[in-house]
């Protein structure tokens, strides 16, 4: 049901192609051959081709091989180790038929080989059926990292995104925080009124605390059960302690009854926060230990309320 609704709710877009080729002649070509069906992008060397796919990330590369200074395949291998850039899909085109080339490409990852002079009929055919694989896969990718139940990252993205977030926070020195948020008293929710009830509850939970964290790279993700977890980068412990609080303002507001919860008779949260400013030589599980820490505090003090604390280091070591 939920999925269904995802995949409509995901429109289908112009794909991008960034056609790279040292002749001004073959970019031409290629570019009137595809103008009207795609939004084309183009690049004259390898360099400029890497830098372009960062900044525009195409769903598709039309790579000519040989090219002075970075030839083609050097630009596919840079691609490839790169997660960001690792898939988009390369199409090269070569000069003539060449199998040893051909074998090549492919190890380095390209998804087809278009030759010179090209063909419009084949060409055209062959950008679109990659174009559609490579939709699809995005399309599989994105559902695998978003929890069936709530719709919100699942823990396999927060996994991916906090050493991103982490590393991030090493090179700009700037101070990383995490909110742990626990349901309480969701075990009674469950045997009050049953479980139907109690995964409905977990999805206006997850839905409200994704509309409270709005910054473009915070992230909110199902942690477990009954417990969700934001990432807020570039985030200090009072602003992150504010948006906890938030959060913990807003689910009560949400006004669902908790007839045998024993702080309120609508379903509460509680909220542990933790911040740093990372380091690469602390692992990023101290993070979320600190905020295991605070979240348990926040319950023993009488739940649907925010604690936090700041990680500090001092030689290495968390004091
Ligand atoms: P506390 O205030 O201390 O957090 O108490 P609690 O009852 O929320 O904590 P506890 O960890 O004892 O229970 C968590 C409950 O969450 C247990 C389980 O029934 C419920 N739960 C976990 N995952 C799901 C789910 O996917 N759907 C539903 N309906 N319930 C879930
Ligand atoms: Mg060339
Ligand atoms: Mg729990
Ligand atoms: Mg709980």
């Amino acid at each position: 049901m939920f999925i269904d609704e995802y995949i409509s709710s995901v429109a289908p877009v112009k794909g991008k192609i960034l056609i790279v080729d040292d002749q001004v002649v073959n970019i031409k070509i290629l570019h009137q051959l595809l103008q009207n069906d795609y939004d084309i992008y183009m690049a004259r060397d390898g360099h400029q081709a890497i830098d372009m796919c960062k900044k525009i990330n195409p769903d598709m590369v039309l790579l000519d091989i040989e090219m002075p200074i970075l030839n083609g395949f050097d630009v596919c291998a840079h691609l490839k180790n790169d997660p960001a850039t690792q898939d988009i899909a390369v199409i090269f085109i070569s000069g003539h038929f060449d199998e040893e080339k051909e074998v090549k490409g492919f190890n380095l990852g390209a998804v087809d080989f278009i030759h010179k002079p090209i063909n419009p009929v084949i060409t055209k055919a062959r950008v679109k059926n990659q174009l559609m694989l490579k939709s699809q896969s995005d399309l599989l990718r994105s559902i695998a990292l978003l929890d069936g139940l709530t719709g919100v990252a699942n823990r396999r993205k927060f996994e991916q995104v906090l050493p991103v977030s982490w590393l991030q926070g090493c090179r700009e020195q700037q101070p990383l925080t995490i909110i742990l948020l626990d349901i309480d008293f969701f075990k009674l929710f469950n045997d009050t009124y049953g479980h139907t009830e109690g995964d409905a509850c977990l999805r206006k939970v997850a839905q409200k605390i994704q509309d409270t964290v709005n910054r473009p790279y915070d992230l909110v993700a199902r942690f477990g059960g009954e417990e969700f977890i934001c990432i807020l980068p570039n985030t200090d412990l009072t602003g992150g302690t504010y948006v906890a609080q938030q959060i913990v303002d807003s689910i009560i507001s949400l006004k669902i009854a908790h007839k045998t919860s024993q702080v309120s008779s609508f379903v509460t949260i509680s909220a542990g926060v933790s911040t740093i400013v990372p380091t690469r030589d602390i692992p990023e599980k101290r993070l979320i230990e600190a905020a295991d820490k605070q979240l348990y505090l926040a319950k023993e003090r009488g739940r649907n309320r925010v604690l936090g604390a700041q990680v500090v280091i001092k030689d290495s070591v968390i004091v």
